[in-house]
């Protein structure tokens, strides 16, 4: 098949008739629609008509010109007749398809991968270039002479592109065409300057423009790949009447009849449509409206009665939420083309609303694809929706997915006197009908009280203006109370086959924004039972999308944790979190978000979650300053996460005393911070007592023996009846490490150094030798196994001499160490000589309700003998473990070792919480 648009338009006659701008047609068509040449709507302006008078008379002469070429030509043209039926698909690509050479490439590439036997393609302009043409008018109306550059953009992207991607002939033809649009159009919009108004009709003809060069560059390129194709200028074939704000009808009769006469006289197995564009029945360009592309591809799969309409754009679907607000949405294998449509018309813009109506009633499905991710199948819209089969009767199935419309106001007209008076509701909807606002939602009481509905926040004005005059007198009279209008909202749709009438859908979805404290203003269920709309305030809309969509999509063991203290063990475990996220989110569904990092000075807060792999960095990057509340705020005040933790890894007595605050408020807490449950005995009992009334979980692991399971054998004794009878421990691996390397004829004083240059011991090692931290730990196990002691009394044997106590500083400690060598050399000596090692213990004497913390000796074949390392050990001596006691035993210390314990703690919570094991 010749190149017949091209053909035509370098023959004289067509040569003439582009030059006029307004005889876009593509081949030789032009006497089947003389007045595709008429202005649009010229004679309403009676300024615009004189400056464009020389362009009309010239377009009548270029008129007879076309009906000669064309009369020729029909002769000779052999009429071929259209196939229509399922060997025709359509496809349409979204401005993004062919926002740059490359991308049209792209998409010449995958024409030419798809097998089937006939195709109608329908493309988009250029990304941005219809919102670029929008600005263009918009400048010329407003008299910015501005407009002039911003069209030799638009002139220098198209000149680029065509540059980048055809050649020769092919390359010149464009280009010239392209020039003289932009010369035609140059001249529209001077006009539309000096008359300081475009209007919709020229603003139609104009905006249009950008799908004309997008189509004659694919179908040139096309062709140079060696597939024969004809180009289409929609405007010859698409008939539409316009059909209130910002919609339009087809013509589907005429749009029929031209297609035909079209296509006998450009017949082709490929054939490359403008979207978006089209003429009113008097042969007038007009527009699909914003989007409008989808409906083309839409319309024309209906007028060829195509196999499958497959919508190309650069997500890989729809998904069940707006993917750039909600991060966690998914793609929808299948929609019906009742849930698209609910889908699209409450804002899922990724399908213009109108798509729906042309192809359900021939049953052609819709597939919705990623042009960036061919192995992705994306969505498939049809008559019933598979899921619904495939997912049974779960209450999450009836719900698909969630829309949100910004941008609206509720008017509520209110009183007593609406009640039982016939024609409120019409009298009503007619003041607003006269004012042409579009009413979005209406919900009306049953009391017939008040009638509330929503309209575009920029049509509030008329529209309440309108009801104030038309009701004045029932306003006057007190039959109605007000009319009140409440500004700055959004709608929020649940949309989803038969889920308005399955019981506990509504209510899950109420439930949902309660718990994350949104005020709904309005709520309206229609009788399709394909959706629920509500309306609240536009702040809290994102917050609501988030909140109802993870009600229904997310994890329930979805956890949102804060980490306080990103030190060594906090650092690590945000690792060791990192590495381990994908795998429990597989495999267990335990999804963990951590929403903020909170260190002594800076903070980092994220409202989805924040990205492991680079926290550090982020930090430095978007670290706020410290604040305590805002963080905590931040973490569970996000009401889109079902459960939150707060993660304490410092060792901070400040920190610990928000905890009982933090359980009160439903967060579950983790920490190996000791500072809690060895505090005040009072505090600690209440503590307790709080956190399981509050249904929290409160687990501290990691504060005895690190990543040993200490606490947890011991609540494991208790609560399956045993009796504890005695805990007896090495619980310091610092002290672990000392004495087990304590031997021959060292002096402690080296050994003490060598734990510290081994990064065993805290800064100042007397911090591990005063003995506290190991009365911390014994004191949490005494209380563990139910006695009531205070720090205060146990009796703590300090290992560091008496006169080294007032050392200043760790260095003068560690330089006079070496004179009281001595003393413990003498202490090992004896214990030498009766065959036993020195070991620094913990104990627990449950039986006498005592515990203490002292140097003990033990025989060489005890196991508190036998340890090596830093090693920890635990005895414990029970009812059940009497003879032999039970004994765990390992590294006790350490940051891997240490946050691995408190990961294992949020992992517990997590199948406390409902997780598989
Ligand atoms: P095109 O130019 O290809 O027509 P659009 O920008 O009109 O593309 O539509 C695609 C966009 O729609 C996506 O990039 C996405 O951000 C947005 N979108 C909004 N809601 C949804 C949803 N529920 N599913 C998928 N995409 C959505
Ligand atoms: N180009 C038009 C627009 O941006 C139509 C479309 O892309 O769907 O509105
Ligand atoms: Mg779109």
């Amino acid at each position: 098949m010749q190149p017949m648009a091209v053909t035509a338009s370098i023959s004289p006659c067509s040569r003439s008739l582009s030059s006029n701008a307004l005889s876009r047609g593509s081949n030789a068509s032009k006497k089947t629609h003389p007045s595709a040449l008429s202005l649009p709507h010229c004679s309403s302006i009676s300024k615009m008509e004189s400056i464009c008078q020389g362009t009309i008379r010239k377009l009548s002469a270029l008129c007879i010109c076309a009906s000669v070429a064309d009369v020729v030509r029909e002769t000779s043209v052999e009429k071929i007749q259209l196939l229509k039926g399922d060997t025709w698909s359509v496809h349409k690509f979204g401005g993004t398809c062919v926002g740059s050479s490359d991308r049209i490439r792209n998409v010449a590439e995958i024409l030419q991968n798809d097998d089937s036997e006939r195709k109608l393609v329908v493309v988009s302009a250029m990304s941005k270039v219809t919102d670029m043409m929008y600005n263009i008018i918009d400048k010329a109306q407003s008299r910015d002479d501005s407009y002039i550059p911003a069209l030799d953009a638009v002139l220098e992207k198209h000149r680029l592109t065509a540059l980048d991607l055809l050649q020769a002939d092919d390359l010149a033809i464009f280009l010239s065409q392209l020039h003289h649009d932009l010369d035609n159009l140059k001249a529209m919009l001077r006009a539309i300057y000096i008359a300081g108004h475009a209007t919709e009709s020229f603003t139609d003809f104009v905006v249009g423009h950008g799908e004309l060069w997008s189509a004659q560059i694919l179908a040139s390129l096309v062709r140079k790949n060696g597939t024969d194709c004809n180009w289409m200028d929609a405007r010859e074939v698409l008939i539409v009447n316009p059909a209130g704000s910002d919609l339009v009808d087809p013509d589907y009769v005429e749009s029929e009849k031209r297609l035909e006469k079209w296509f006998s006289q450009n017949p082709s197995r490929t054939i490359i449509a403008t979207g978006f564009i089209a003429s009113t029945p008097q042969n007038i360009p007009t527009t699909l409206k914003r989007d409008g592309s989808d409906f083309s591809a839409a319309i024309m799969g209906a007028l060829f009665k195509a196999r499958q309409v497959t919508i190309w754009t650069d997500v890989d679907g729809v998904y069940s939420a707006d993917p750039r607000k909600v991060n966690e949405a998914v793609v929808l294998k299948t929609l019906s083309y009742q849930e698209a449509w609910e889908m699209s018309y409450f804002g899922a813009n990724v399908l213009h609303p109108r798509t729906i109506i042309p192809v359900m009633q021939y049953e052609i499905p819709i597939v919705i694809r990623n042009i960036f991710n061919l192995a992705a199948p994306g969505t498939r819209i049809c008559r019933s929706s598979i899921n619904e089969l495939e997912e049974g009767q779960r209450l999450e199935s009836f719900v698909k997915g969630f829309a949100t419309i910004d941008n609206l106001a509720l008017v509520n007209v209110e009183g007593t006197g609406m009640a039982g008076v016939p024609g409120t509701a019409s009298a009503i909807f007619g003041a607003v009908k006269d004012v042409g606002a579009n009413v979005v939602m209406i919900s009306q009481a049953s009391s017939e009280h008040s009638v509330c509905f929503a309209v575009p926040e920029k049509e509030v004005r008329a529209v309440a203006k309108a009801l104030e005059s038309r009701f004045c007198q029932a306003l006057d009279a007190g039959r109605l109370s007000q009319v009140a209008v409440i500004p700055n909202c959004s709608i929020l749709a649940a949309v989803g086959q038969k889920m308005a009438s399955t019981p506990g859908v509504s209510a899950t979805l109420f439930n949902a924004l309660a718990k994350a404290n949104i005020n709904v203003r309005a709520i309206a269920q229609g009788c399709s039972e394909y959706n629920i709309t509500l309306v609240v305030k536009q702040e809290d809309c994102v917050r609501a999308l988030r909140a109802v969509h993870s009600r229904f999509y997310l994890s329930r063991t979805t956890i949102a944790m804060g980490i306080i203290g990103p030190g060594l063990i906090g650092s690590t475990l945000l690792d060791q979190l990192r590495d381990q996220a994908a795998v429990l989110k597989e495999k267990f569904k335990i999804d963990l978000r951590v929403m903020g990092i909170i260190g002594s000075k800076t903070m980092l807060l994220s409202d989805t979650s924040i990205d492991l792999t680079k926290w550090r960095e982020l930090q430095k990057e978007k670290g706020e300053v410290t604040d305590l509340e805002k963080f905590v705020q931040n973490v569970h005040g996000n009401h889109f996460i079902p459960n939150t933790v707060l993660v304490d890894c410092t060792s901070d007595s400040g920190i610990a005393s928000h905890y009982c605050n933090w359980l009160r408020r439903g967060i579950h807490l983790i920490t190996p911070n000791k500072k809690a449950n060895s505090g005040p005995l009072n505090q600690y009992l209440k503590l307790r007592a709080l956190q399981r009334k509050s249904y929290t979980h409160y687990f501290y692991e990691a504060t005895v023996g690190a990543g040993l399971p200490i606490i947890t054998t011991l609540q494991g004794l208790l609560e399956t009846g045993d009796k504890i009878l005695r805990i007896e421990g090495i619980f310091s691996g610092t002290l672990s490490f000392i004495f087990n390397n304590f031997i021959g004829t060292r002096a402690f004083s080296v050994v003490v150094v060598e734990a510290k240059k081994a990064g065993y011991t805290e800064p100042d090692p007397r911090d591990d030798l005063s003995g506290t931290d190991v009365a911390r730990k014994v004191i949490i196990l005494a209380r563990e196994a139910g006695l009531k002691l205070e720090l205060s009394d146990i009796p703590v044997q300090s290992l560091v001499p008496e006169p080294l106590r007032g050392c200043a500083s760790a260095e003068e400690y560690l330089q006079q160490l070496p004179q009281h060598d001595h003393d413990m050399a003498k202490k090992r000596q004896d214990a030498e000589d009766e065959g036993e090692v020195l070991r620094y213990v913990g104990v627990v004497d449950v039986a006498n309700k005592k515990g203490t913390v002292e140097l003990r000796r033990y025989k060489k074949d005890h196991p508190f003998a036998q340890l090596s390392g830093s090693d920890n050990i635990i005895a414990f001596t029970t009812e059940r473990y009497k003879q032999q006691p039970l004994i765990v035993r390992g590294p006790g210390a350490g940051a891997q070792v240490t946050a691995g314990g408190i990961f294992n703690d949020i992992l517990r919570l997590a199948s406390y919480l409902g997780a598989p094991s």
